[in-house]
Formats: structure tokens, sequence, C-alpha cells
């Protein structure tokens, strides 16, 4: 067994490597000319200075997988995962405490190794394309506060389900899933209060003409702006965008102040009008409640296996502790998860159609959204020629061209009582 899944993970992340090497071959060898909405924003030049950027990132990434890959077999496959155990069984007797401190441990080995590659993306890579525009001291402070806040979260959820887990051995899978359910429902609406101005300063729209035509536009989905705020992300990088919260009808639009910088009124409203699409259409719902059931069914397995002491066996060990199997545990499940990848994109993919749709019902055409799009391509020097199995697997939106296209033809379509 422990061959068959040292093989499945040598032949996942094969794939992985292959498909990013036909993407870059591809980047470089089949650039095609652009349609006409691209004309006067995307120039050859333009597309020199994408690949240049892309090809910089794909570099790190590179260094980054491998050095991943290598962590996880050694850790896994080549005997640190049982010294690792034992180690933190040294410490403690206490079931909840030792099962924290093995994943705080570990979190903190990988924050360790993430640091470099953060510090090299933000200030050299993302410097040098102009989009860095966070100072060190900035970003230490972030980090600082991420750790402080990932550390609550860690020793609520994590020691709340270990207390689950002793407190209801026989069906602890159940009261897991509630407790984590009920936690992270709760963060999601208290976050933009609680979390996000930790990080961000919120202020309403400087432009007064906008909000009201945001206003109009939410009236018209069928929703109510509680309140419309721009977002200083510009502190912090040249990327855009734009979303919104909110319980019900009542939405809490936020821009950020790129994205304002970057489009023109009309381009912004088509661009809120594609995100309410997702909300008028259940996407959102839908994602919340697919999560929940894949919890559901994540926590019952869990349990299962965990109650069979198979897994220390499926990896060559005689016995591992309840941390030590709930790790091989999540390791297994990121290593199937990579063959749902397609399956979940192509459904996100459908969903951004959904929503392009409703966009082009809300403004009347699909120009301004192309057109926005173009733009916004243009200003995050987005790669314009992915490979199309490259796409079909990680893309969770139509790959640009062919999704501007989609929108100039765009239609609106009145909405018949047969479609609902
Ligand atoms: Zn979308």
């Amino acid at each position: 067994m422990k061959l068959l899944l040292l093989s499945i993970y040598l032949v996942v992340t094969a794939i992985r490597f292959a498909l990013d090497w036909i993407n870059i071959r591809h980047r470089q060898k089949s650039r095609q000319p652009l349609p006409d909405a691209f004309a006067g924003q995307i120039d050859e030049e333009r597309l020199d200075h994408s690949d240049t950027y892309a090809l910089a990132g794909d570099k790190v990434g590179f260094i980054e997988d491998i050095v991943g890959v290598l962590l996880t077999l050694v850790f896994l496959f080549w005997g640190l995962l049982p010294w690792y155990d034992r180690l933190v069984a040294g410490f403690s007797d206490n079931f909840i405490f030792s099962g924290l401190l093995f994943f705080a441990l570990l979190a903190l080995v990988q924050l360790l190794v993430g640091i470099p590659f953060s510090l090299y993306r933000n200030f050299i890579l993302e410097e040098r394309f102009g989009f860095n525009r966070m100072s060190f001291k900035l970003w230490c402070i972030d980090l600082l506060k991420s750790l402080i806040i990932g550390s609550l979260l860690f020793v609520l959820l994590g020691g709340g389900a270990f207390w689950l887990v002793q407190w209801a051995p026989q069906s602890w899978w159940l009261w897991v899933w509630g407790f984590w359910a009920a936690v992270s429902i709760f963060l999601m609406y208290l976050s933009p209060y609680l979390i996000e101005p930790l990080f961000f300063k919120f202020t309403p729209l400087a432009k007064i003409e906008l909000e009201t035509e945001v206003r109009d536009l939410l009236e018209k989905a069928g929703a109510h702006a509680g309140k419309v705020l721009q977002v200083d992300a510009s502190r912090r990088s040249g990327h855009s965008n734009a979303y919104f919260t909110g319980i019900g009808k009542v939405k809490r639009v936020v821009l950020f102040d790129t994205l304002m910088e970057q489009l023109d009124d009309k381009e912004l409203l088509a661009v809120l009008a594609h995100e309410l699409g997702h909300w008028r259409c259940g996407h959102i719902r839908q994602q919340l409640i697919k999560a929940q059931f894949v919890a559901l069914f994540s926590c019952w397995l869990a349990f299962t296996l965990l109650n069979s002491q198979i897994l220390p066996g499926w990896l060559g060990l005689e016995q591992l502790s309840f941390a030590g199997q709930v790790l091989v545990l999540g390791w297994l499940g990121s290593l199937l998860g990579f063959f749902w990848t397609p399956l979940g994109s192509w459904w996100s993919r459908r969903h951004e159609r959904q929503a392009d749709q409703f966009a082009i019902n809300m403004v009347g055409s699909g120009q301004e959204l192309a057109s926005g799009l173009v733009k916004l391509a243009r200003e995050n020097l987005s790669n314009l020629f992915p490979h199309p199995l490259y796409a079909a697997v990680y893309y969770s939106h139509p790959p640009l061209v062919e999704r501007v296209l989609w929108l100039q033809k765009g239609k609106v379509k009145i909405k018949t009582s047969a479609d609902q």
C-alpha cells in the first residue's frame, strides 16, 4: 500500500509539472492575433511584458513546488513522520495539547519555509513589474496580524475539535462538523467587521455619482446596498478587484481603489453586475452548501478510517497518534482532490458564464464588461494564451479571449417563467 500511495503521489506530481510545462510552451509559441476589443489596450510589446512576468512567476512557483514535494516525500515516506510523532508525544500526555502541538509545530515549519518565497514575490518579483506597493514594515505588520488571528482560530477550531473527539468518541464526526460549520458561518458574517478592518481601511466612495449608480444597479438586481465602500487595496498591491458581502437582501459593496483607478464608471458597474449575478443565480449559496456536504462526508470518512486503525499500515508504520493519522488523511484528501480539480473548474466556469449573462441583462450589453476585463488583463499582465488542457483543468474563469468574444456576441435574454 505504501508503494501504491507513493506511486499515485509521484504520478500526480508529474502530471502537475507536465501541465505547467505545456502551458509555458504554449504561451510562448502559440500567440495569435487578438480580437478587436483588445486593440489599443494590449499590443505585442505588452504581451512580451506579460510573458516575462508570467515566466518569472513560474520560476518561483516551480522552486516552491519542488521544495514542497521534497518535504512531503521526506516526511511521509522516509521515516520523519514516526520520529516526529514520538517527539511530540514525549512532551505531554494530554490529548488536546499534544494534538494542537503536533499541528502547530508543522505549521511553524511551513510558515518559515514560506517566508523567503513571500519576500521574494512581494519585494523582488512584484516590485520589478510595478505591482508591489507594500513597504517592508507593512509586510511585517501584516504577517504578525495574520499570525495572531491564525493562532486564535487554530486554538478555537483545533482545540474544540480535539475536545469533541474526547467527549463523544462514538459520534465525534457529527459534532466536529457541526462545530466547524457554525464557527465558519459565524466568521463569514463577522469577518467584514472584525477581521478585514485590521488589514484595510474602508471609506465611503469618493465619487458621489458612482454611489448613486451602484445603488440603482443593486435595486435593479433585487438587492439593497447597505453600505457602498472603497478600500485602500493600493497600499499593498496594484492588482484590482470588487466584491460584496451581506446577509439576505442587504448588501455591503466594496470596490478596490485600484479598480476605480483602472476602469471607467460603466465598466465598473458591469463588473459589479457580474458579481451580483453570482448572488442572484444562487452560486454563493450553492458553494456554501456543497462545501458543507463535502465537510460532513470528510468528517464521517475520517471517523470511520481512524476507528479502523488502518491508516498507519498504509504507510508501513506500526502505530501513529490520532493527530498523525489526521495529518495523513488530510494529505490523502488533497492528493485525491487533484482528480476533482477539472470538474470543479468546469463547474466554476459554468457559473462565470451565467454571471456574465446576468451582467448583460443588467447593463444591456456585454461591451462594457468586455472592455473592463480587457483593461484588467492589461493592468494585471494576465496570460491571454493558456494551453487549452491547462485551462480546462485549472481555470475557474473562461480564458479571456474566448470570454470577451462571447460577451461581445452576447444578447440580453429575457427570463420567462418557463426558465425559472
Ligand atoms: Zn465571477
